[in-house]
């Protein structure tokens, strides 16, 4: 659909309804294109089974048609009893399993359109929603998570959670169409109304040229990739800095598309971060491009006309003089939450400790002899209080008492849970997107591909004495970008059914863009593109000298010159 055209249908939907509430009244099993469309904003994508897809269509009949559901955690953070509701939910509605989604929200699929209802008003009532986890709004707000007992984890929950309330759209739409005026109890604060009629303050009728993504990252830990958001928080002394126009959706073959990292604005108070904040959507919601969805995000705007320019507009838009931006923190080592660690003691000041259980490509389910759904439910309802969703699909079980973490162990152990220390190292610096069979959008495999790559991973490494060395890799189905592959040491990115091209250089924690290294390489052909590289980075290696910053230091052209060539960008085959 056109930028223009989707401009149309929102101003036309009366608020996100459009024709949904009539389409689920019928007894069929699609949405027509239009509903389709609004449903994102709801949390809910329509997809279909794309590995039966050709075999359908050769017998002329109706596609597999089923829906995603999304939903939208702030922070990541759930209730020992939430997460019981959305457990049972999974069961009832999907396919008895789980997907954690790099935004820190989860996922259901294969859900039947006959079933949505039934489904999204469930989450309402244990408080979870799945309104703006999709669509053209801000979307779930992604904070640090891990409670660390030297960290400031509160303060980025209660911002998360009082940003997402702020953004949330107004128009009664959802709970019309799916809580059946629950309102009370359900997940997202009441709408604003003027005589009876949905307002949209910040969004009016077009709502914003595409989605919106806010990160908080908490110094020490980048494990939301703070740049890759169109806006980053990093709480610093009484304030925050604010980072503007990261991003890294892009299209293959038309380099106007591009990953971009966000850079930094401004300090700001506390007290007027969400005010920025408010103001660098609206910069959004009045300067991205609308003619062209392609190009409809705030990096663009941003590249465009740059930073100067976009904090004289928010100091108008918030009536706010802007200091100058000091100096980041440092990041620290990646992803250090798995395994046991001590979290802020509990209200009676007793010791707590949480546990990161690794989810190996956010699929969490009973399979394969590992029940790692049944541990992790049967650890919430009896020895922990809280779980929280991470930026890489693991998860973290919290409040756990000492004198219960031999029990918690022997739950995993009984259900084959491997501890995180069990886990290759491939393993744990790892994630892939859902891809096929679910994403209209993928171009190839990523999620059911990605241990075939890390086996092979471990293969080379070990070849190479390379064992200890942790590469943060990152693999999509297409290059839209949602494992955030561009931000790696390692991006495998889908460009055909079966091909991908590779992405080489980011840094271990996030801080830098990798470059696009070569391209269209045949999947059972990585181990021929991957070897040579390692050969000169195992050769060449300064001590502890990561993966990603060797690539930088000597050049992806040095990197990469005794690889085969399979395509080499901006070189014709
Ligand atoms: Fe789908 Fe592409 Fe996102 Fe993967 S990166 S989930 S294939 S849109």
């Amino acid at each position: 659909m056109s930028s223009v055209a989707a401009d149309d249908l929102k101003r036309s939907s009366q608020h996100l309804r459009g024709t949904i509430g009539d389409e689920l009244a019928e007894e069929t099993n699609a949405f027509g294109a239009e509903a389709l469309q609004l449903l994102k904003f709801h949390g809910v994508y329509q997809q279909d089974d794309r590995d039966r897809r050709r075999e359908l269509t050769q017998a002329k009949q109706e596609l597999a048609y089923s829906c995603m559901v999304r939903a939208s955690v702030p922070g990541g953070v759930l209730t020992a009893a939430q997460w019981a509701g959305i457990d049972d939910l999974a069961d009832e509605f999907a396919d008895g399993a789980l997907r954690l989604t790099t935004r820190q929200g989860v996922q259901y699929h294969f859900v039947h359109k006959g079933e949505l209802r039934a489904l999204i008003a469930g989450l309402n009532r244990r408080l979870v929603s799945t309104y703006a986890a999709c669509g053209d709004v801000v979307r779930n707000v992604m904070a640090t998570t891990a409670p660390y007992l030297e960290r400031d984890h509160e303060r980025v929950r209660s911002l998360a959670r009082a940003l997402d309330t702020r953004f949330a759209p107004q128009s009664n739409a959802y709970w019309e169409l799916w809580v059946d005026g629950e309102r009370a109890v359900s997940a997202t604060p009441a709408p604003v109304t003027e005589g009876g009629d949905d307002v949209e303050p910040l969004y009016g009728t077009t709502y914003l040229p595409r989605k919106f993504k806010i990160g908080i990252a908490l110094p020490g830990d980048n494990s939301v990739d703070i740049f890759s958001h169109d806006v980053g928080i990093v709480p610093l002394g009484e304030g925050a800095v604010i980072l503007a126009g990261g991003g890294l959706g892009r299209s293959h073959n038309d380099p106007t598309t591009f990953p971009r990292l966000a850079d930094p604005v401004a300090w700001v108070p506390d007290d007027r971060v969400a005010d920025v904040v408010e103001a660098i959507i609206t910069v959004h919601r009045d300067f991205g491009n609308r003619d062209d969805r392609k190009h409809a995000r705030l990096k663009y705007v941003i590249e465009d006309r740059g930073v100067e320019w976009l904090r004289s507009e928010i100091e108008q838009r918030a009536g706010i003089e802007l200091d100058a931006v000091p100096e980041l923190p440092s990041w620290g080592s990646p992803r250090d939450h798995l395994g046991w660690h001590a979290q802020t003691p509990g209200s009676d000041g007793a010791e707590q400790w949480f546990l990161g259980v690794a989810v190996p490509t956010g699929r969490l389910a009973d399979a394969e002899g590992i029940r790692r759904r049944t541990a992790v439910r049967s650890i919430l309802d009896t020895y922990a209080d809280e779980i929280r969703l991470t930026p890489h699909q693991d998860l973290l079980l919290c409040g756990i008492s000492t004198a219960d973490k031999d029990a918690v162990e022997a739950i995993l152990a009984e259900h084959n849970v491997p501890m995180a220390s069990q886990l290759k190292l491939t393993v744990l610096s790892s994630m892939a997107c859902p891809a096929l069979p679910t994403c209209g959008q993928a171009l190839g495999e990523a999620e059911r591909v990605l241990p075939e790559l890390t086996d092979l991973l471990d293969e080379l490494l070990e070849q190479r004495n390379l064992a200890e060395v942790r590469i943060e890799t990152r693999m999509t189905g297409c290059p839209n970008g949602c494992a955030r592959p561009y931000v790696a040491e390692l991006g495998v990115v889908g460009r055909t059914k079966t091909s991908y091209d590779l992405w080489l250089g980011g840094d271990p924690v996030g801080t830098r863009l990798a470059t696009q290294a070569i391209e269209a390489v045949p999947f059972r052909k990585l181990g021929d593109a991957l070897g040579p590289i390692l050969d000169r980075f195992a050769a060449d290696r300064s001590a502890d000298e990561a993966f990603g910053d060797w690539v930088d230091r000597v050049g992806v052209d040095t990197a990469i010159a005794d690889a085969p060539t399979f395509r080499v960008p901006g070189k014709k085959d």
